[in-house]
């Protein structure tokens, strides 16, 4: 269940590839009720559908490169607009750059944003993890090479076919670290500047990782309506 009796939580989850944004996500996302707003899930979607939209997202995607800044805010302002959002989001791969972040300042209402948690974990580990990581191609769920519906290739929540990401090949992950490195870690700062920083170490179990992203949390969350 949901936690709903409190204001609008707006929460935008930064990491590396690998650190464990969509996994913390989607438990957020669960906790306040709130849609989880993954652009890469999103452009994965259009990449499924085979739009020309997707077919040019995917170039981009194999590559291990950014879409450009316009793209991406046609993208999500779009999707924040959908009524859904009434009670807030998590966004989880947006912003990524600096222009990604202006764009979302002037998308949210003045002090909109409730908080940013940063999972920090080290290079070397997200490497191991990423070469390691499997995809449902239906729910997004994400497994790892030991888990069952990762070996047996379907998910055990909904059927889907589990597979490595085309974007998960060693070359590609590189580029992805160093454009993480270059671009988007510069944006912590601006987001620490406004206090709305909260970095957590994302190395170890999920669960405990989860309570560390909660306590960390606490501070920033609206009161009780
Ligand atoms: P992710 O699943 O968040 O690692 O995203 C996979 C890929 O989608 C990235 O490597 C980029 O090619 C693209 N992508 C996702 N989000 C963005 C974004 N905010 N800006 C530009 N490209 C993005």
């Amino acid at each position: 269940m949901g936690e709903t009796n409190h204001g609008p939580v707006r929460l935008i989850v930064f990491g590396r590839q690998g650190a464990g944004k969509g996994t913390q996500a989607a438990r957020l996302s669960e906790r306040f009720g709130i849609p989880h707003i993954s652009t890469g899930d999103m452009l994965r979607e259009a990449v499924r559908e085979g739009t020309d939209f997707g077919k040019q997202a995917k170039e981009y995607m194999d590559a291990g490169q950014l879409l450009p800044d316009d793209v991406m805010l046609g993208l999500v302002s779009e999707r924040l607009a959908r009524p859904d959002t009434e009670r807030g989001w998590l966004l989880d791969g947006f912003p990524r750059t600096a222009g990604q972040a202006a764009d979302l300042q002037r998308l949210v209402p003045e002090g909109g944003i409730t908080a940013a948690i940063n999972l920090e974990v080290p290079e070397d580990v997200v490497v191991e993890r990423i070469s390691s990581r499997r995809v449902c191609t239906e729910c997004g769920t994400i497994y790892s090479t030991n888990d069952e519906s990762a070996r047996s290739g379907t998910c055990e929540k909904c059927g889907g076919e589990v597979v490595q990401r085309d974007d998960d090949t060693e070359e590609a992950v590189r580029e992805r670290l160093a454009t993480y490195n270059e671009q988007t870690a510069p944006l912590l700062d601006h987001f620490d500047a406004q206090g709305l920083l909260a970095t957590v170490d994302g190395v170890g179990d999920p669960d405990d990782v989860a309570s560390r992203v909660n306590v960390a949390l606490d501070p920033s969350l609206p009161h009780p309506q």
